[in-house]
């Protein structure tokens, strides 16, 4: 039931290059300290080991579950081993696109988009269970400018509050960008108001010393360095992204910025596996009523 402690120095691909290596992650990683009945809270199971997905009967109450139930992967047809791939590729300093990472697992483009937008989904959701707390700076700023040109705004700049908690030496640490779409490219960034609205549904004021820079000539420059290297990142993996999609990348875009800083190269995609058991997946009709637009016609 445990990964072998001598392969936790494996390379990745070696370590997960089957379905029974990456099964035994996933239920060590569901039940850390054994198996728990969802139903009962029992300890005691028996494992049935006959169907791709192990199934273990609850030995009290006579319950089956599987170590993929309520999380990203339960009810996936796929192999286990192109997740575990897709969760690493997802890790590259730029992440990757649908269309590149179709090409190096060896799926159609729309199960890679939607594979995507299930990882982004759970490290969205994960993220925005944790407030910022501590040093926090609030900076109302522009994504989309130019950082060679930081004078002339893109015409299609969106107005962002941006947040950060910052170490001991002033470099922002977790990282919150917040799209104002309705002042998207007429130059302006956000107003007092929005930033008021950002810091209440985002800081935890209570715990927090709060900085706020409203004024666009007088922000808290590290914030607005991350902001600008979300713009060159995002910009770099996906082509276009329009509006409609534009926050659930800015969240992708933190999300991996806060793993790759607090997590060592190794560590980084089991906090992402961690993520994928704790979030259960998004259903395909939510991502796509969340996202009137067709799936494949999104630049990603
Ligand atoms: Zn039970």
């Amino acid at each position: 039931m445990e990964v072998q402690a001598e392969t936790e120095h494996q390379p990745f691909s070696r370590r997960y290059h089957n379905e029974q290596a990456c099964m035994e992650a996933l239920i060590t990683m569901k039940w850390p300290n054994g198996f728990v009945c969802p139903r009962c809270a029992h300890t005691r199971c028996s494992r049935l080991t006959s169907r791709r997905v192990p199934l273990f009967e609850c030995a009290r109450c006579a319950h089956q579950t599987s170590a993929l139930v309520g999380t990203m992967f339960e009810r996936t047809h796929l192999p286990l081993t192109k997740w575990f791939q897709a969760l690493e590729l997802f890790l590259l300093p730029d992440g990757i696109s649908a269309m590149r990472l179709s090409q190096v697992i060896q799926v159609t483009y729309k199960t890679a988009w939607v594979m995507l937008q299930k990882i982004r989904h759970a490290l969205g959701e994960f993220n925005s269970r944790e407030l910022l707390c501590g040093d926090v700076k609030v900076n109302s700023d522009l994504y989309g400018c130019n950082p060679s040109r930081p004078q002339f705004p893109h015409p299609h700049a969106s107005a962002v509050v941006a947040g950060c908690t910052v170490t001991e030496s002033g470099e922002p640490e977790q990282v919150k960008i917040r799209l104002v779409p309705q002042m998207r490219g007429d130059g302006h960034g956000a107003n007092r108001h929005e930033l008021a609205v950002f810091i209440n549904e985002q800081v935890d004021v209570r715990a927090s010393a709060v900085q706020s820079f409203p004024q666009a000539y007088r922000l808290y420059r590290p914030l607005r360095k991350v902001v600008r290297e979300a713009w060159t990142s995002l910009k770099s993996t996906y082509v276009a992204l329009g509006p409609k999609h534009l926050q659930a990348y800015l969240n992708e875009y933190t999300g991996r910025r806060r793993l790759r800083l607090s997590e060592a190269e190794g560590t980084m995609w089991k906090k992402l596996l961690y993520i994928g058991v704790a979030i259960p997946a998004i259903t395909y009709r939510r991502l796509i009523a969340r996202q009137p637009d067709q799936p494949l016609a999104a630049a990603s």
